[in-house]
C-alpha cells in the first residue's frame, strides 16, 4: 500500500476579477514510504501547491489525499496540526528558522512541540548535529549568525528530528551556491534512505543524480513521471514516544519574546502598574476615609457640644420664600425626644452673654482669629482627655484656666512669638438687657464679662478645617451665673435675680434665651456616633453640630471624588487593557512567519497564542507583584501627607479584600488582553506567509 496517495486533485483559485485559475488539475500520484522524489517544473507550475496539498497547509477543490490509506484532506484543524508534527517535516527555500533562537532550540522544537521534555529532546537534536559534522561551537548560536548553508542544514536537521515518515523540500537549494547545495542534496538522499524526501525544484541537472523518481509537471499537469529506480523497502514504524506535553518551548519563546520587545514590554508594564496601584490607592481611599472622617471627627475636643432648637417656618403668602423662625423648644417639646437626649446634659444656652467672639486681648494686642468655646466640664467623662498634646487639663473646674486647641496655639504662636501654654489673657463681653417695670418704665441691667485667663494646655483637634479656639468649662460660668445678680431689676423688684434665672426664665423667642439649648455629651467613650442621635430627633426640633456640620460637608465633599475617581478608574483599566492589547496584536501581526513557520512545525493554534499569554502574563506578574509592594508604601506615604496638613488619620486603607480581588482581575486583564486582539486579527495562513518568493 502507499504511504501517500493524491487521488485526482484539482485545485483552482478564485481571482480578483472573478475568474478562476486552475493550478492542479486533476493529478493523481503516489508515494511509497521512502525514496527521493523530486519535482520538476517552471516557476508557476503549481509545484509548491501541490506540496502544500500534502503537508495540509492548503485543500484541494476536488479530489483526495491519502496517508497510509486514511484520507486526511478532511481533517479538523487538532488533525491536521498532529498530522503536520508527527508525520511530516518541512524544509523551506528561506530556511525559516526562528533566528533568534539558537541552533539547538531551533532543531528541538518540533519535539519540545510533541511533549517531549527538554533533556531528551536536547540530546537528540545534538546527536543528528554530530551525524552531519555540524561545528560544535556553533551548537548554541543564534540562527541568524549562520550561513546560507548551515542555516538550511540546520533547517534540513529540524524537519527530520521528529523522525517523520515525509519531508518535503521546496526548492531547499534555491538560495545556495553549488557546493553547498550539492552538500545538501547529499543529506537529504542520505536521509531518504528511510523516509519519502519529495524535493520541489526547478533545477533539473542537480536534482537528477539523486532522483529515484522524476515527476514533472506542466501548468499544473503531470507532464511525465518516472518510474522508481530502485525497490521500495518497508520501513517498520517507529514507535510513538510518550507524550507528555510540556509548554517549555512556549515559554521559552515567550521569554525570548519578551526580553526582544523589551522597551514595548516597559510601557506595558508601567502602564498596568499605574492602573494597578491607583485601583488600590482609589479602593483604599473610598475604604479609608468614611471612618477616618468618622474617627477624626470623634477626635475633637467639643465633639459632643451642640445646640437643640425649635425650626418653623412659614410660607409668605404670594411668595414662593418663606421665613424661617427659630425658637428655644419648651420643656413639652423636649420630651418627645427624650431617648435621643438621655445622652446629653441639657443646658441653657448662655451664648448669649458669654459670646464666642469676645474681646480677648494679650496685653494691649487683640487676638481676633480666637473664639472662646464651652465644653461641659474639665474633669468628668465628657472630656476626652487622652486629646491633650503639651501642658495639662485643669484639674479643677475654674475660670481662669482654658484650653487651646492646635491651630489657636499656632495662631498664637505666630503672632506673638511666644509659648502660648502659660500665658494670660484677658477677656471682655458687654450684654445690655432692658426689661419693663409695673409703669411701663424701662430698666436697663449690663452684663459685664471681665476675667484673666490662662492657657495650661494644648488640645488636639482637626487640624484642616478647624479655627483657633480657647476652651472653658461650662459648669463654672454657669455657677457664674448663678451669683450674678442683675443689679437694677433685683433692686426694682426687692429681689434677688441672677443672669442664669433671667436666661431659664426669659421667653423662648427672646435673644438672651439663644433660640437654643446647649447639648453636652455626657460620656466621649461610650457613645456612639452622634448623627445617629441626630436622626433620632423629629422636627421641627433641630440639633445643631459644629462638629458634624463640618463632617457632612467633608463626606459630600469625598463621596463625590471618590465618584470621580472610581470613574478614573475605570477608564484607567480599561486603559491598561486596550494598550496591552494593542502591544500583543502588535507583536502577533510582527511574529506571523514565526507563527506559520510553528504551525508547519506542528504547533497548535491555542499554543501559539499561548506564547503571547505568557508573554503577558510575565508582564502582569511583574506589574502585579510591583504594584501590591509599593501601593501600600504609596499609601503610607500618602497617608502622612494627608495627616500631617489635614489632620486624618489612615485616610487611605487598603482592603484584604481588594488585593485578593485585585489578583484574578490581572489574570483576566492578561486574558482579554492577549485573546481579544488575537481573535480578532487576521487568521494567519502559512501558505501564504511562507510562499516562497
Ligand atoms: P511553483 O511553486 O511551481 O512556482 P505555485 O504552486 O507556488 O508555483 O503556484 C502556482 C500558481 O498558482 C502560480 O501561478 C500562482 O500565482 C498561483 N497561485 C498560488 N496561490 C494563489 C492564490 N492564493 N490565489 C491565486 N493564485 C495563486
Ligand atoms: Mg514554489
Amino acid at each position: 500500500m502507499a504511504l501517500l496517495r493524491l487521488a485526482n486533485i484539482t485545485k483552482k483559485y478564485k481571482l480578483e476579477n472573478g475568474k478562476e485559475r486552475v493550478v492542479l488539475d486533476n493529478i493523481s500520484l503516489s508515494f511509497s514510504n521512502n525514496g527521493f522524489v523530486s519535482i520538476i517544473g517552471k516557476s508557476g507550475s503549481g509545484k509548491s501547491t501541490l506540496l502544500n496539498m500534502i503537508s495540509l497547509l492548503d485543500e484541494p477543490t476536488n479530489g483526495c489525499v491519502y496517508f497510509n490509506g486514511k484520507k486526511i484532506n478532511k481533517f479538523n484543524l487538532k488533525e491536521k496540526e498532529d498530522y503536520r508534527n508527527k508525520n511530516i517535516g518541512i524544509i523551506f527555500q528561506h530556511y525559516y528558522l526562528l533566528e533568534d533562537e539558537s541552533v539547538i532550540f531551533n532543531i528541538m522544537l518540533p519535539l519540545l512541540i510533541k511533549g517531549i521534555n527538554v533533556n531528551e529532546a536536547a540530546i537528540k537534536s545534538k546527536n543528528l548535529l554530530k551525524t552531519i559534522d555540524f561545528n560544535e561551537k556553533l551548537y548554541n548560536s543564534k540562527c541568524k549568525d549562520l550561513s546560507g548553508g548551515e542555516k538550511e542544514r540546520v533547517a534540513i536537521l529540524r524537519s527530520l528530528v521528529n523522525n517523520p515518515q515525509i519531508i518535503l523540500a521546496d526548492e531547499p537549494t534555491g538560495a545556495l551556491d553549488s557546493i553547498n547545495s550539492i552538500l545538501i542534496m547529499e543529506l537529504l538522499k542520505q536521509i531518504s534512505k528511510d523516509r519519502l524526501v519529495i524535493v520541489v525544484s526547478h533545477n533539473e541537472q542537480l536534482v537528477d543524480k539523486y532522483s529515484d523518481r522524476k515527476i514533472t509537471i506542466k501548468d499544473g499537469k503531470i507532464d511525465s513521471d518516472s518510474e522508481y529506480k530502485k525497490d521500495i523497502k518497508i520501513i517498520e514504524k517507529m514507535h510513538e514516544e510518550k507524550h507528555n506535553k510540556k509548554s517549555y518551548w512556549i515559554r521559552s519563546l515567550s521569554k525570548s519574546n519578551f526580553i526582544s520587545r523589551i522597551k514595548r514590554n516597559i510601557i506595558g508594564m508601567t502602564s498596568l502598574f499605574v492602573g494597578l496601584v491607583s485601583s488600590l490607592l482609589i479602593v483604599g481611599f473610598s475604604n479609608g476615609s468614611p471612618s477616618s472622617i468618622k474617627k477624626s471627627t470623634y477626635q475633637q475636643i467639643d465633639y459632643g457640644v451642640a445646640t437643640i432648637s425649635k425650626e418653623t417656618s412659614q410660607q409668605i403668602p404670594g411668595s414662593k420664600m418663606s421665613l424661617v423662625q427659630m425658637t428655644r423648644p419648651s420643656e413639652a417639646e423636649l420630651i418627645n425626644s427624650q431617648n435621643a437626649l438621655e445622652h446629653f446634659y441639657l443646658e441653657p444656652n448662655i451664648t448669649t452673654l458669654i459670646s464666642k467672639y469676645p474681646t480677648i486681648k494679650s496685653g494691649d494686642s487683640r487676638l481676633e482669629e480666637l473664639s472662646y468655646n464651652p465644653i461641659y466640664s474639665f474633669i468628668d467623662n465628657s472630656l476626652n482627655k487622652d486629646l491633650l498634646i503639651k501642658g495639662k487639663i485643669p484639674e479643677e473646674e475654674t475660670l481662669s484656666e482654658v484650653l487651646i486647641n492646635k491651630k489657636g496655639y499656632e495662631y498664637i504662636k505666630k503672632e506673638f512669638k511666644s509659648e502660648p501654654i502659660g500665658l494670660t489673657l484677658s477677656i471682655h463681653n458687654e450684654y445690655e438687657y432692658h426689661s419693663y417695670g409695673n409703669t411701663n418704665q424701662v430698666i436697663t441691667d449690663y452684663f459685664i464679662y471681665d476675667k484673666e485667663i490662662t492657657i495650661v494646655g494644648m488640645v488636639d483637634d482637626l487640624n484642616f478645617l478647624s479655627t483657633p479656639k480657647l476652651y472653658y468649662s461650662y459648669q463654672v460660668i454657669k455657677e457664674y451665673l448663678q451669683e450674678t445678680l442683675l443689679v437694677n431689676m433685683s433692686a426694682k423688684k426687692g429681689e434677688e435675680i441672677t443672669w442664669y434665672d433671667m436666661i431659664i426664665n426669659c421667653d423662648n423667642s427672646e435673644d438672651l434665651s439663644s433660640y437654643s439649648y446647649l447639648l453636652f455629651l455626657k460620656d466621649h467613650k461610650n457613645t456612639p456616633y452622634l448623627k445617629d442621635y441626630i436622626d433620632l430627633v423629629q422636627p421641627p426640633l433641630k440639633i445643631e453640630s459644629p462638629s458634624l456640620t463640618i463632617s457632612d460637608a467633608l463626606f459630600s465633599l469625598i463621596n463625590a471624588a471618590t465618584l470621580g475617581m472610581e470613574l478614573f478608574l475605570v477608564i484607567a483599566l480599561v486603559g491598561t487593557t486596550l494598550i496591552l492589547g494593542i502591544i500583543s496584536f502588535s507583536s502577533y501581526t510582527e511574529d506571523k512567519k514565526t507563527s506559520a513557520i510553528l504551525t508547519c512545525l506542528g504547533a497548535s493554534k491555542k499554543e501559539i497564542f499561548s506564547i503571547y499569554f505568557y508573554e503577558n502574563l510575565f508582564i502582569c506578574l511583574i506589574s502585579l507583584i510591583s504594584s501590591l509592594i509599593f501601593a501600600p508604601l504609596l499609601a503610607l506615604l500618602a497617608n502622612f501627607i494627608i495627616k500631617s496638613i489635614t489632620g486624618f488619620i489612615n485616610m487611605i486603607s487598603i482592603p484584604l479584600l481588594a488585593v485578593l480581588i485585585i489578583i484574578p482581575s490581572t489574570i483576566i486583564i492578561c486574558s482579554l488582553a492577549t485573546y481579544l486582539p488575537l481573535f480578532f486579527s487576521k487568521k494567519i495562513s502559512p501558505k501564504e506567509e511562507l510562499s516562497e518568493e
